[in-house]
């Protein structure tokens, strides 16, 4: 039996690698705010911390993997609060079930990042060192004076330079570490973004050469293959699902 956890498993991409994922011979255990297995709130320390004590009861024999998905976008809370679920609620599950998961069968794991990381100008590099540094103190008031769009985008930023710092020597462990950062994608937090006057319009003129916003299910299929057997040669990779937009602006950065 195979033991999987899905952070933000109630909603968007959350859900729908969840429903692909949970096959016969597979577990598959949600924590999110509500709708799922483990309700935590992983924007505070003793929610992340309480995440963590179930997973462990749940999965005592280990965990094979672990996607992490929830997350604000930049228009859903305050700044402060995507900084701390988008960076340090992620970063934290994953450290500390780092265990967990090196007891587990062809252990993988999935962290959710975004092109926002590497389409929106002008993030701060003070405001990545101070998630990277781990103080969470500081990146908050960072991110209060910075606002939705750039908090998110460099929460985003953080997550994918702190996997790809750990990934080799998880490698090393047995685990792979990788990561997807997605475009727009049709999901509740894609619509609270359309819905607000001001961030509604741009997200409808961004370019996205294959045209129209991608689906959950289309960046759940790159998370479940990048947890399969097949993908044990991906490691600190983040793979970009975003319909083009990434090659479109950035076409030489490789
Ligand atoms: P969504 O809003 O549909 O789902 C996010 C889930 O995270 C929700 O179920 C929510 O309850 C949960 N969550 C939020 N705060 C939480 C907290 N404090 N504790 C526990 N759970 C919490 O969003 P989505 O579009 O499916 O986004 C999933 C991930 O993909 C996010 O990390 C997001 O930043 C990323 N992403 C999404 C898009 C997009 O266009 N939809 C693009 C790039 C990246």
């Amino acid at each position: 039996m195979a033991n999987i956890v899905v952070t933000g498993s109630a909603s968007g991409i959350g859900a729908a690698t969840r429903r692909l994922l949970e096959t016969p011979g597979t577990t598959v255990t949600g924590i999110d705010l509500h709708g799922a297995e483990i309700t935590a709130d992983l924007s505070s320390a003793a929610g992340r911390e309480e995440a963590c004590r179930r997973t462990r009861q749940s999965c005592s024999a280990g965990l094979d993997a672990l996607v992490l998905s929830a997350g604000l976008g930049p228009v859903s809370g305050p700044p402060e609060q995507i900084v701390r679920v988008n960076y340090f609620g992620a970063i934290s599950m994953m450290d500390s079930l780092r265990e967990l998961l090196a007891a587990g069968r062809n252990p993988a794991a999935v962290a959710l990042c975004s092109n926002s990381a590497t389409i929106v100008p002008g993030i701060p590099e003070e405001f990545i060192a101070a998630m990277l540094a781990g103080d969470e103190d500081d990146a908050v008031k960072q991110a209060a004076t910075l606002g939705g769009s750039l908090a998110y985008a460099g929460s985003k930023l953080a997550l994918g330079r702190a996997l790809r710092r750990r990934a080799p020597e998880w490698a090393a462990t047995g685990i792979c570490l990788n990561g997807v950062a997605p475009g727009a994608t049709d999901t509740p937090l894609l619509q609270a973004g359309l819905a607000d006057p001001e961030t509604g319009p741009l997200i409808r003129d961004f370019p996205i050469p294959t045209g129209g916003f991608g689906k959950p299910e289309q960046v759940a299929a790159v998370i479940a293959f990048l947890l399969s057997e097949d993908a044990r040669f991906c490691c600190g990779s983040i793979f970009f699902v975003d319909g083009g937009t990434d090659a479109l602006l950035r076409p030489n950065s490789f």
